[in-house]
């Protein structure tokens, strides 16, 4: 082969760029190129170590990408986390192994993705996985159960319990204290129902108590010794290059590190896999998008698509510490999670739980033209209402988990993290600049944090659901002097105050470049592929439609899996 052509080049070597690698170079018969602008990070003990978590935020192989200041959120500008490196944002994230509530998948159909449902996904999520079901002797020192039927044993992802995961009374006694304020024990959190309490797995290599991250999982075992596949690393891809007067992209624009330019061909198709935050700015860099904000950088038009980097949505992260009370330890895993719905969150007091949810309904009208307008109608404010109205009824009528709350001790005190798994709030992510080298340096990105009001009244009534469990025994036992928020936040105008002075993003980004229909706004159809051109998808974050409860990673798998696996149907 030429060295500058291939079949297929995938931009962005990260959690799905790397399956799509995998996969489409598996067979030897097409050739397959990855640009990656990171390294390769086998040997990074910031990445390998399991307890490492958070070591890499602000290293070299972090982005660290800025929002804009947070209208909705006191104005302050948040941090974005997200891998720059062979494996991308799978080299820096907690590992935590939990899929989506079943019937958000089936959402996706609903919406109009053909042959997205629960069911069709459902054999991807076990290809991707190799589960590493715990011993008779570690399931009593974990204290974690599992349904062997709800995992898959050959896949490349090694799923399980890590060693730092043993010897802990601490489960005993949150299993007990959510029993105590309704949630049950959840006796596997993967099988499509995360609703109780629970302690769940991780994408960890337990024989040799290493993260698994994509490249570990998908490239180093067995993709590295393909013929068929090439990796460019520490190589930025600019933009698209097209065939002359046709949606056909013939190649892509890239810079080396050495900073010289090169032009390296596609037969076939090119795939941005860059993530949520750079596949859309790498879209309007190369004519895709909206006329008002390509015409704004001069960039010719080549598919009119004003959803592109529309509808970016993130979750957000708030915090509760205690001081222990007596001696005990216990390990410093965050895998113990409580999953509430959101009626679950009101205990039993069904009145406040009605009035609430009416509030909700009846501002979704208004917040839905708000979004329209902002977006210069790219989705109509009819389109997103009947899109909230879904995720109403997953709240409402499903009862799919409304947040998730994890439990773990640091030195001698009690955290606890708690996240809305379904806030309303749409933001977006555009270029600032059509010639940036990276082009991911020029962006605005805008998640709109708490810009639908009753985004806050959630992140509040989790807050104070986390509390109530901290008030409960037996925790109630352990727990000394509260630290965060502390004792004196009691009114819900002070828990408002400190939820919106003291959040961080949750990181998982998602849905800027949606697959919907295009008469929705949608940017990619059912099989990825990008409307209006030829041969270029979108497979990452990116176009996943509805958020999901549980952990995007999973699911990001479990998507790549099945899109590649329909390309190589066609
Ligand atoms: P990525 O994995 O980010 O891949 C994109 C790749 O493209 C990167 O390697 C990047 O360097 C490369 N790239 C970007 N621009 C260019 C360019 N112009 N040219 C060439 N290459 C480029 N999920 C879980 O399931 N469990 C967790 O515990 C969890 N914790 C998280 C913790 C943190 C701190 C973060 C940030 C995320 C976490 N997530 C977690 C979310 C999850 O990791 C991400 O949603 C997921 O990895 C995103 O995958 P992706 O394929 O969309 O993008």
């Amino acid at each position: 082969v030429d060295a500058l052509t291939y079949d297929y080049i995938i931009v962005g070597g990260g959690t799905c760029g790397l399956v799509m690698a995998n996969r489409l170079s598996q067979s030897g018969a097409s050739s397959v190129l990855v640009i990656e602008a990171g390294s390769s990070v086998l040997n990074n003990s910031a990445v390998f170590d399991p307890t490492a978590y958070g070591a890499a935020f602000g290293s070299a192989i972090d982005w660290a990408f800025k929002t804009v200041p947070q209208a909705a959120a006191d104005q302050k500008t948040h941090t974005l986390r997200a891998g720059k490196a062979l494996g991308g944002t799978s080299t820096i994230n907690g590992m935590s192994y939990v899929r989506a509530q079943s019937p958000q998948i089936d959402a996706w159909q609903q919406a109009g993705n053909t042959g997205w449902t629960w069911s069709s996904l459902w054999p991807y999520y076990l290809k991707s996985e190799s589960f590493q079901a715990p011993s008779a002797v570690d399931m009593i020192q974990t204290h974690v159960t599992y349904s062997a039927a709800e995992h898959g044993y050959n896949g490349p992802v090694k799923v399980g319990w890590s060693v730092e995961q043993s010897n802990s009374t601490y489960p005993v006694i949150l299993n007990e204290t959510f029993q105590a304020v309704g949630l049950q024990w959840n006796t596997d959190t993967n099988g499509g129902d995360e609703r109780g309490f629970s302690v769940y797995p991780l994408m960890v290599d337990r024989e040799n108590n290493v993260r698994e991250d994509a490249a570990r999982a998908y490239y180093y075992p067995s993709a590295a010794k393909a013929k068929s596949l090439a990796v460019w690393l520490n190589t930025t891809a600019n933009k698209i290059l097209w065939k002359r007067g046709a949606p056909t992209a013939s190649g892509v624009q890239v810079t080396f590190s050495n900073g010289s330019l090169a032009e390296v061909r596609a037969k076939k198709e090119v795939i941005l896999s860059a993530g949520a935050l750079i596949s859309p700015i790498l879209l309007e860099r190369s004519g895709i998008g909206s006329p008002t904000i390509l015409n704004k950088y001069g960039i010719d038009i080549v598919v009119d698509l004003p959803g592109v980097g529309e509808g970016l949505q993130d979750q957000v992260n708030n915090g509760l510490g205690y001081t222990i009370e007596g001696n005990f330890t216990a390990n410093g895993s965050k895998t113990f999670v409580a999953y509430p719905t959101l009626s679950q969150l009101f205990s039993n007091d069904s009145e406040a739980y009605d009035s609430f949810i009416s509030k909700v309904k009846s501002s979704l009208p208004a917040y839905a033209s708000q979004v329209a307008s902002r977006n210069n109608n790219a989705t109509s404010a009819a389109d997103l209402l009947t899109s909230f109205n879904m995720q109403y009824d997953l709240l409402v009528k499903f009862q799919v988990p409304a947040a998730e709350l994890i439990f773990y001790t640091s030195g001698q005190t009690l955290q606890s993290q708690h996240w809305t798994l379904l806030p309303f709030s749409r933001g977006s992510v555009h270029i600032t600049s059509a010639t940036a080298s990276p082009p991911n340096a020029a962006a605005a990105i805008d998640p709109q944090y708490f810009s639908f009001a009753p985004d806050v009244d959630v992140q509040v009534f989790v807050g104070e659901f986390n509390r109530l469990a901290f008030h409960t025994q037996p925790l109630s036992d352990l727990a000394g002097t509260e630290q965060s928020p502390g004792a004196s936040t009691t009114s819900a105008s002070q828990w408002s105050r400190w939820t919106k002075k003291n959040f961080r993003p949750n990181y998982h980004v998602m849905s800027s470049a949606a697959m919907l229909p295009r008469s929705k706004g949608g940017v990619v159809d059912p099989t990825g592929k990008v409307y209006g051109t030829n041969n270029v998808r979108v497979v990452d974050a990116s176009i996943v439609p509805f958020q999901v409860c549980g952990h995007l990673t999973s699911t990001l798998y479990a998507v790549a899996e099945r899109i590649a696996d329909l390309m190589q149907q066609n």
